[in-house]
């Protein structure tokens, strides 16, 4: 695995066929976490999967996360910053073109922000405007697998756990646990503060770092079942990349 601590001249010589770009937010947590919640987790699951992927697929290029994503649904509370959808599709779409130019054409986009979802549309597109690239999701169903498991929304217990385990230090205290009576696509409608008192969606005090540790390491091992399968079947339906490999250095 090679990360932005490398030099050039590192990378250039690990000749990663494949990167993984994190894509995070900063946005309100509720009473307890921090704005950095979702940019700090999605370092830390993208490096887990890096370094997982990496004994799979060969060397990766790990991007550091994307701080700023679309929180629009938290702008009703301090501390968060949005961009558009259409800027983060400009932004998303020049990181992709520049590992092209560097001949990386296998690239990951890992979120830990469900608002990122607005993510989908950019990947199609550049997806069909790009035919020698192949960018994929980090999280999807596998072939096997019917139905998802239900989740918490937003600062539960799942990334109070996180965030224990990662920096606990940043940790201040719980919000109250509240589930308000809503659809998780009310947030299409109105926002955290609207619906919530703290901005916290979930059970933070079930928070559990021993059982996030155990799910991060499934959670990695789902991702590059997910990863192998998925790139071994677009290279089966749509045929090899052309260029497959790294540009050499010049
Ligand atoms: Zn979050």
């Amino acid at each position: 695995m090679v990360n932005v601590y490398n030099t050039s001249k590192e990378i250039a010589d690990a000749q990663p066929t494949v990167a993984i770009l994190p894509v995070g937010a900063l946005e309100q947590h509720g009473e307890h976490l921090p704005v950095a919640t979702d940019w700090l987790r999605a370092d830390d699951r993208a490096r887990r999967l890096a370094e997982a992927l990496g004994q799979a697929l060969g060397p990766c290029y790990l991007l550091p996360a994307i701080a700023y994503a679309n929180s629009q649904e938290h702008m009703d509370m301090a501390g968060t910053i949005t961009l558009r959808p259409a800027t983060l599709a400009l932004v998303v779409e020049d990181i992709v073109l520049s590992l092209r130019h560097h001949g990386i054409r296998r690239i990951v986009i890992l979120t830990t922000h469900g608002g990122n979802w607005v993510l989908k549309p950019t990947i199609r597109d550049l997806n069909f405007r790009y035919p020698d690239i192949r960018i994929i999701h980090a999280d999807g169903p596998l072939l096997s697998e019917r139905e998802k498991m239900p989740r918490e929304v937003h600062a539960s217990s799942g990334e109070t756990a996180g965030m224990l385990a990662i920096r606990p230090d940043l940790v201040k205290g719980r919000s109250p646990d509240h589930s308000p009576r809503f659809g998780q696509e009310w947030l299409d409608y109105a926002g955290m503060g609207a619906i919530t008192e703290s901005g916290a969606w979930g059970e933070p005090s079930k928070a559990d770092p021993e059982a996030y540790e155990a799910g991060a390491q499934a959670h990695t091992e789902h991702s590059v079942a997910y990863i192998r399968e998925t790139f071994a079947r677009l290279d089966e339906t749509l045929g090899p990349i052309e260029n497959d490999t790294p540009r050499a250095r010049s």
